[in-house]
This record gives structure tokens, sequence and C-alpha cells, in this order.
């Protein structure tokens, strides 16, 4: 009953299982450099997220930045994105010396308000950069119309999308790019690892330079890349991990349906709203908690909290009010995802969460 419940819990693949497939490393010595498990992991994700290409990245961050170096972008253009998302997403323009241009989100799942991005689009707009935050999907369609009549290039942070399905279709197939990540948080993990997806062939070569150094055999080096290659290790891993991943979204599945059916009569405690057409990964249980709650979200946090259930405040505060932006975004309207980042509460969610660990949960939220 002590024991402590963390928001999520690695994945991991039997102990056996992954010795027994890193064996021939200690034969072969190949341990990185896009070696025979990192092909045969690129190969099998490119099947299972459906996607037309997909290159694959030390970390979920690098696949975005690469993804954004990958465009061209003029420096200092500017990029609509949204501040409801990890931390990351923002780093990720400015650190390619590209400037924010935060949208709001909208009430029903978080995502990027689509009625608001073409009143924040200027001569210097060059991309949109949303997230489908928790899984949440975007509307792709209309964020698609706006990109073509203004020729704006769309790239996703579907970290949260592994394995999601919309009409039909992976998820990373729309837009110029998405990316994943494959940390050890994710749904599925290469216990750090990412990946860019997309459908322009010739953005394979670019990506595989911009992870490379740039180098072109032995004596050439074409482009000044970084380093974002992933280890064989990291490969088997996912590898290991692919096996069982139709299991743990199933087992997830049953947990996320068990948390509805506990909470959906609580007054002042809400859910996002499902989308049509969605293939989902169960990925995560964010509740929002209303003002009509008995308790605020803080509240509830630090009652959980002292019974050792570690709920996560995802996503507050949002990326645009952190320090290290120098209240320089303090004044947008942003008033969608500032109420959405007071009232949101992640709750624990992963394969072995007891049932009886979620009645537990729900008793302390009601
Ligand atoms: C996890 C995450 C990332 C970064 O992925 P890493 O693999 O941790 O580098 C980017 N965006 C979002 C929304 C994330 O949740």
């Amino acid at each position: 009953m002590d024991e402590k419940i963390l928001v999520t819990r690695s994945s991991i693949p039997p102990y056996e299982e992954y010795i027994e497939a890193i064996k021939p490393l200690w034969e072969t010595y190949w341990l990185t450099n896009m070696g025979k498990y990192y092909r045969e992991l690129e190969t099998e994700l490119k099947t299972y997220l459906d996607v037309p290409q997909i290159s694959l990245m030390v970390n979920g961050h690098m696949a975005l930045e690469l993804a954004i170096q990958a465009m061209d972008f003029p420096e200092g253009a500017e990029v609509i994105t949204t501040p409801f998302t990890f931390i990351s997403t923002t780093h990720a323009i400015v650190r390619n010396r590209l400037k924010p241009v935060f949208c709001d989100v909208k009430r029903s799942d978080g995502t990027i308000d689509e009625t608001k991005i073409e009143g924040l689009i200027t001569e210097n707009t060059v991309a949109i950069l949303p997230v489908h935050v928790y899984g949440n999907v975007c509307n792709i369609k209309e964020i698609q119309k706006i990109a073509d009549e203004y020729h704006l290039k769309v790239i996703y942070d579907a970290a949260h999308a592994f394995g999601l399905k919309y009409k039909d279709k992976g998820i990373g197939s729309y837009g110029d790019a998405s990316i994943f990540s494959f940390h050890a948080t994710k749904v599925f993990n290469t216990i750090e690892g990412g990946a860019v997806t997309f459908s322009e062939p010739a953005l394979y070569d670019k990506l595989y330079d911009l992870k490379n150094f740039g180098i072109h055999g032995e004596e050439l080096v074409v482009s000044v890349g970084a380093n974002a290659k992933m280890n064989e290790f990291a490969a088997v891993m996912g590898l290991c991990n692919l096996k069982h991943i139709d299991t743990a979204i199933e087992e997830r599945r049953l947990r996320y349906e068990r948390y509805q059916e506990l909470l959906k009569d609580v007054p002042g405690i809400y859910f996002f709203a499902d989308k049509q057409g969605v293939k989902k990964n169960y990925g995560y249980f964010p509740i929002l908690v209303g003002e009509d709650c008995a308790r605020t979200r803080d509240e509830l946090y630090d009652r959980l909290k002292e019974r050792k259930i570690y709920a996560r405040k995802y996503f507050y505060p949002l990326t645009s009010d952190q320090i290290c932006f120098e209240n320089k975004y303090k004044n947008i309207d942003l008033r969608n995802a500032r109420q959405l980042s007071k009232e949101v509460l992640v709750l624990p969610l992963y394969e072995g969460l007891e049932m009886e660990q979620i009645e537990r949960i729900c008793d302390l939220v009601s």
C-alpha cells in the first residue's frame, strides 16, 4: 500500500529476450552508425506506423530540431505553434534561430485552435508546428488548408501519438513531417530515441546527413550536420518492445476505460473530447478539474502526492511562460491554454498498473 505510484512506468521486454537479442553485438562489434538493428527497426517502424518514409534519431527532441532544420527556413522566420506542450517543442524552434508565435488551443482537446492560425500569419511566417497533445489529433484538414493557401510547411509534434491512425492512415503521414519520441516514458520506447516521418523521399538523405555530421564517404563532408544517430542497443530495445506493443496498448486501454468509468460521474471532473476516426494509443489519462469540483487541481495533486501517488501537471506552466523566455510572451492572449494548464492533471497510466490502484486513485479524486 505504501508503494510509490508514478505517472508512468517504462515498458521493457522480458530480460532474457533483450539479452538474447543483443548477443550478436559481441560478435560484430558494431554498436552504432546505422547498423543492422537500426536498419531493421527503421523498416519495421515504417510498416507499424504506416508512414511513407522514416528516419530514426537519437531522441525525439533532435528529431524535431533536425526536421525543422531540414526545411531550410531563413533565420528569424516565424513558426506558429502551441504553448500547451512539453518544452521541447518550443526549444526546437528557438534553437533553430526561428521565432515561435504562440497560438491559443481549443478547450475541447488542447490542440492548436485552427481558427486562430490565420490571424497570426505575417510575411515572415514559414511553418505551423502543432502538437497532437496526449494523442488528441489536431484538425489536420483545416491546418493543411491554411498551409496550402499561405505556402507554409506543417511539422507535427507527434511525440504522444505513437501508433495512432487517423482516417485509416498512420498519423505520421500527414503534413510535411511528423516527429515521434521513443523516450523511456512514452508508449513505445527505445530507452532514448525518436524518429521523423515524412513523404518527400529527398528528405531521407537530408536527415541522414543532418544526423551524421554531413559526412559523405571517408573524405567528404557536404553539410554542417549534428550527431543524432540511434545506437544498436537502443534499436534492439525498440525491436523487442515492438513485439509487445499491441498487448501493451491493449493493457493501457483496459485501464484507461476503467478510469473513465469510475470518474465519468464525478462532479467537476471532465475529460478531453474524443475525435471520430482515431485509433488511439491510450498513452495518457488527463483529467480536467473544473471550477465546480470540490477541490482545485493543485489540491487534488497534493492529496494524491500525500499518498505517494505522483500525478503530473502536464502541461503547466505553458512553455511560453517559462523564465528562459524572459516574459517575452506573457501578454499574448492564450486564455484557453492558460485555463487548461490550471485545470489539467495527468493520472498514472501504464501497463502494469493494478486495477485496484486505479480504484484507489479514483476514490481520492472523487
Ligand atoms: C517527449 C516529448 C518530446 C521530446 O522527446 P524526447 O525523446 O524526450 O527528446 C517532444 N515533444 C513532446 C510533446 C514530448 O512529449
